[in-house]
């Protein structure tokens, strides 16, 4: 096949929101980056409700935060639910967990199609080589290290291109996730298929609330309701696998029928129309999607975003663990690629950051499904799962806005100087000088961060690297 003559450091195969961060974090460090993704944007795709630690954080390190607010995205201060044992709607604002606190504690619900345009073209304005229309077929290894990719260029020809580094951002459907060794794990637990339209002219809450998500359960499992715009509205059924004959057969009529089963969405929907042309003209179903991969890398190769894993719709985490993936990827790469440590220790770090994540969210979940409890008992699990003591809802917060990680770029400022301070105010009350001089040089000004456990890594101060831990290896 004809080779691509030049040596790229990374090359990222697929443009989602994992593909273009972690791209754009590798090129922002002087990195030659190719990303190659399949689709030829603005292309659809499903998971439109955003969390703080996206929109705040990865945003923020990647630049776009000015580009996102003029983008008229409608503003997420929190979700509502129709959950559990309580038969009336509760909220929950972002603002609860000191985490987000502040002028920041929102997120957005968003049109994919734009928002992920939005990543890609910033990825290429941060030096990164764009090419679309570009399908990945496999990958090429050698000596027991993956060292570029076979792929079809838009005219249908075989090509191949060679790179230090292969990222998998494929998502869901990645066929490159074979190539890692091991196997994705499917969920015994998460098991459910869902069913999706849009409509025009739904209800909205009144505010402050009309931007929220709403998830309702209903006797087969449960809808979200995501306003886009307006007057544009997502609507999603996610059905158990006990239920799955309620999906089979027409679409359109399936979804009606279901909605005529949530009292709440049906009246909320009572005066909307189901969008039935353009890009949101059809009613889609999805499956297959809780699992996780039991292995994360292989010498020249690593998986991120949903190729990696995704758990389940509820809480909104999928692009929020896509990005965070990318960043920790990002990080292993720039330090394996400068040669400050090798890349076994490196992409151990961000397997065990990952799945520390994916565990909370995972465990949470496992248990918000238990619709015989009520909020307080809720908000009790999120305690117990992120071993955060923060009272009422702030736990809880902490967690669905996608902080539960303590990662200082994914958190408010406030929270990160009150981090920081905590911490000086620990290591002074035990008289311990030389630990709070290791503390200070270790996160520096900007970073506070602690190793995950004795032998781990911490984030460098430009947020972008990983180093050792001072304080773990002397102290
Ligand atoms: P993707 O967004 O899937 O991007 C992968 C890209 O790779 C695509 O552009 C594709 O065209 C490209 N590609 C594929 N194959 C190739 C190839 N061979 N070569 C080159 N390119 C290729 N998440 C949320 O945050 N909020 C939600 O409300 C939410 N709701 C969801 C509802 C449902 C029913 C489901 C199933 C998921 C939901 N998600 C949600 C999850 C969200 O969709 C994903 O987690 C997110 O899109 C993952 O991003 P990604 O970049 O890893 O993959």
């Amino acid at each position: 096949h004809p080779t691509d003559g030049k040596v790229y450091d990374v090359m990222v195969a697929g443009g989602g929101p994992a593909g273009s961060s972690v791209a754009a974090f590798a090129a922002m460090q002087g990195h030659r980056v190719l990303l190659l993704e399949k689709e030829e944007f603005p292309r659809y795709q499903i998971g439109e409700s955003l969390l703080p630690s996206t929109v705040h954080g990865i945003c923020g390190l990647l630049g776009v935060t000015e580009e996102l607010e003029s983008a008229g995205f409608v503003r997420k201060r929190g979700g509502t639910f129709r959950w559990g044992s309580n038969s009336e709607p509760w909220s929950f604002d972002f603002a609860l967990s000191e985490k987000f606190a502040g002028p920041t504690s929102y997120a957005y619900q968003v049109e994919r199609a734009k928002f992920d345009q939005l990543l890609l073209d910033n990825a290429r304005r941060k030096g990164v080589e764009v090419r679309e229309r570009c399908a990945v077929r496999d990958v090429l290894e050698d000596d027991g290290r993956v060292r570029g990719v076979r792929y079809t260029d838009p005219d249908g020809a075989e090509r191949t291109v060679h790179a230090q580094f292969v990222v998998d951002a494929t998502g869901n459907q990645s066929r490159l996730q074979r190539y890692i060794g091991g196997q994705r794990r499917y969920s015994d637990f998460f098991q459910n298929i869902a069913l999706f339209g849009y409509f025009e002219g739904g209800r909205r809450l009144p505010s402050p609330n009309s931007g929220n998500i709403t998830c309702v359960a209903f006797p087969s499992g449960w809808f979200w309701y995501i306003p886009l715009s307006d007057t544009l509205t997502s609507v999603g059924a996610v059905v158990r696998k006990e239920c799955a004959d309620q999906v089979r057969g027409d679409r359109a009529e399936a979804l009606s029928a279901l909605i005529a089963d949530c009292p709440l969405i049906a009246d909320y929907l009572s005066d909307a129309r189901r969008v039935t042309s353009g890009r949101y003209g059809e009613v889609r179903v999805r499956k297959d999607w809780s699992y996780l991969h039991d292995t994360f890398w292989q010498p020249g190769m690593a998986l991120v975003g949903d190729s990696v894993g995704f758990i389940d719709p509820l809480f909104s985490s999928g692009v929020h663990m896509a990005t965070y993936s990318a960043l920790l990827a990002a990080r292993s790469l720039n330090t394996a690629l400068r040669g400050d440590l090798g890349e076994r220790e490196c992409f151990a770090e961000y397997e065990a950051r990952y799945r520390k994540e994916y565990q909370s969210f995972h465990d949470f979940l496992v248990n918000f499904y238990d619709v015989n409890r009520d909020e307080q008992q809720y908000f009790e699990v999120a305690r117990r799962v992120t071993r955060d003591t923060a009272p009422g809802a702030g736990a809880f917060v902490g967690l669905v806005g996608g902080g539960a990680s303590d990662e200082a770029a994914l958190t408010s400022e406030s929270y990160r100087d009150k981090r920081k301070k905590d911490l000086l105010d620990q290591s002074r009350a035990v008289h311990h000088e030389g630990h709070r001089i290791q503390l200070q040089a270790a996160f520096g000004e900007a970073v506070d961060d602690t190793p995950l456990s004795a032998d781990g890594l911490v984030v460098s101060q430009d947020g972008m690297h990983w180093e050792k831990s001072v304080t773990s290896s002397t102290v």
